[in-house]
């Protein structure tokens, strides 16, 4: 029977990028770098804005095919291939280094040995190393390694491992990789195994040739293949806001027969030597495409026939897009546009005088509902070992100038808070002393450079302030409407020093046609209101106090003060900032430090309460 693995087009980016390690159907397979993807079937995807911010040409989604590359190398799909390759059998317990020329067409990797053949499994440890490389760990090494090296190499059989279970030990320890090769024995557990050990780097990702390999000299660490440090993706993230539009080439149809010519992935490989003059002009020939036309989409692909450089060379590694995109939220006759269709609210409490409402009324500003949205998130490259580690691009080989990418449509909520409120909250010396705290540790964490991408410069209350409401929000949304968390996104405007304060919180994943409309209800009067104040109410409150609220660093690198899993986090996709910098304690109030909507708490309890008994 023949087995069918997919990936969507959605998932091409994340979680199954460039670079990722994931399982399907029991079988392990990396995702290679863009230089395999097949130029035909591909996708454009517009967003000028973050493409000139991130300093490349365009981008492309994968094919949207039911045919990815996983065993087939023609296969129209994106392009996946094996790994670990060392993979081991179950019932033999033979271990079986599987090789391109050994995969079958629709099968999983069978084990030579056994008869009814058995379904091999992968090994689960790999290799990586802080620039970013990923490799098989060497298992005849490993084995072997208790030996000295003049008895090490009597051994020359190199592909008679064993993975080896003892029913007398437990864990890794009772795991093992033994030679069975004649008179050697040589056998070591898995005890150790994780950690450093001195083994040479490969200098390489599985996809690229050994003539691509760097000199590599970083320690090599080993971890279990689905380890969260193997694989951290440097997504970027846009929103179509209005703009003039940039013009695509005169003609996208003649572009397009050029792309699609047989000799066009040829023509960009040799790109500047003599043969490449030969294929342009039997391209040339066949599409009647002009020397501009030719040039340009050549450069287009290459970055320039000299363009050595990496994609990420022009542009900054973590770009601020976010200017732009409250100076739409914000304009006062909000722009539209196809793709960016909003219309302002209120939260209907106009006269308002009594609390909780006028309290509400006084902290919050604009209410803004998007219609619809549509999202560009597009992968640069990633890193392994640690989020700072050196970024490897999507393009390997650091030849083209477009990055993979795809495009979802949504829709969301936009809210602001009240300026001059905000501003006298934040002077607060008890405020800042709070924040400053935070910044010590965001100081000392090795995820400073990413997390300042988000915040800006300096750690602001404001940004810990929306960041923290925008999970409230979430949470309390998806309690009322039926949103999963993971279906909401947040997006913070915080940056004090571009007079930010609010926050976008958006549903996107649907395909062209968008999502249904049920958030951007959610956010109409008086449904925002009533779910304000029981995040309020809600907030003040959760059932790990007193020890949440009193906390003085929890959370990854103690970045998170009155925040955990049973009152303020989200699922990863979710957030921003992985879950850090969040602290209730700002919302609702501490003992050491005022709430920005605390004065609100006792009467949004009570206001609650008669709404209780009045159903
Ligand atoms: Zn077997
Ligand atoms: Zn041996
Ligand atoms: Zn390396
Ligand atoms: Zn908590
Ligand atoms: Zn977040």
């Amino acid at each position: 029977m023949s087995r069918t693995l997919r990936v969507r087009q959605s998932q091409t980016v994340v979680p199954f990028g460039v670079g990722a390690v994931f399982d399907i159907q029991g079988e392990s397979f990396v995702a290679t770098g863009i230089g395999d993807w097949p130029t035909r079937g591909r996708q454009k995807v517009d967003s000028p804005r973050l493409a000139s911010r991130l300093g490349v040409t365009g981008f492309y989604a994968a094919p949207a095919t039911a045919n990815d590359r996983f065993d087939t190398p023609d296969a129209p799909g994106a392009p996946y291939i094996r790994f670990p390759s060392w993979l081991f059998c179950g019932a033999c317990r033979r271990m079986k280094r599987w090789r391109i020329a050994d995969e079958k067409h629709g099968q999983a990797p069978r084990c030579p040995s056994c008869s009814p053949a058995r379904t091999l499994a992968p090994m689960r440890f790999v290799q990586i190393c802080a620039a970013g490389h990923l490799s098989d760990i060497d298992w005849w090494f490993w084995a072997h390694s208790r030996r000295e090296a003049a008895e090490r190499r009597q051994c020359a059989e190199r592909d008679r491992l064993r993975f080896l279970v003892s029913e007398r030990a437990s864990g890794l320890e009772a795991l093992s990789v033994a030679c069975a090769a004649k008179g050697c024995g040589a056998a070591r557990d898995l005890l150790d195994i994780l950690g450093t050990h001195g083994m040479r780097c490969s200098g390489r990702n599985p996809w690229q040739r050994a003539s691509e390999a760097a000199e590599c000299v970083k320690p090599v660490q080993i971890v279990q293949r689905t380890a969260g440090n193997l694989y951290y993706p440097l997504v970027h993230s846009a929103l179509d806001i209005p703009e003039t539009d940039v013009p695509a080439h005169t003609d996208d149809a003649l572009a397009a027969r050029v792309r699609e010519h047989d000799l066009w992935v040829s023509l960009c490989r040799m790109a500047g030597t003599p043969r490449a003059e030969a294929l342009r002009m039997m391209i040339q020939e066949d599409t009647g495409a002009g020397d501009d036309l030719l040039d340009a989409l050549v450069a287009e692909e290459t970055g320039g026939v000299s363009g050595a450089a990496p994609a990420s060379s022009d542009g900054p590694a973590r770009p601020d897009l976010s200017r732009e995109e409250w100076a739409a939220f914000t304009a006062p006759a909000p722009p539209a546009t196809r793709d960016f269709a909003l219309r302002e609210t209120t939260l209907g409490l106009a006269g308002e005088s009594a609390e909780p409402w006028s309290g509400l009324r006084q902290r919050f500003g604009r209410i803004v509902l998007a219609d619809r949205l549509r999202e560009v998130r597009a992968l640069s490259g990633f890193t392994r070992v640690s989020p700072d580690a050196s970024v490897v691009p999507a393009d390997s080989a650091r030849r083209l100038k477009w990055l993979p990418a795809v495009e979802v449509f949504g829709e969301g909520v936009f809210l602001t808070l009240d300026r001059g409120e905000l501003a006298s909250w934040e002077v607060d010396t008890r405020v800042r002393r709070q924040v400053a705290g935070m910044q010590a540790d965001l100081d000392r964490s090795f995820q400073k450079d990413r997390l300042e991408a988000v915040t800006g410069p300096d750690l602001s209350p404001r940004f810990v302030l929306l960041h923290t409401l925008a999970h409230l929000l979430i949470r309390q949304l998806s309690f009322e409407s039926g949103y999963t968390t993971a279906s909401l996104r947040e997006r913070i405007y915080a940056r004090p020093e571009q007079d930010q304060y609010g926050i976008l919180v958006y549903t996107a994943a649907g395909d062209a046609e968008g999502t249904l409309g049920g958030l951007v209800r959610q956010g109409e009067p008086p449904r925002l209101v009533e779910t304000l104040l029981r995040m309020t109410e809600a907030a003040a409150w959760c059932s790990a106090d007193p020890l949440c609220a009193e906390h003085t660093g929890q959370g990854f690198g103690n970045l998170n003060r009155a925040a955990c899993h049973a009152c303020a986090l989200l699922p990863e996709t979710s957030c921003e900032t992985g879950n850090t910098l969040l602290d209730r304690a700002l919302v609702v109030g501490g003992e050491h430090v005022p709430g920005y909507l605390e004065s609100i708490v006792a009467a949004a309890r009570s206001a609650a309460a008669d709404a209780l008994e009045k159903t």
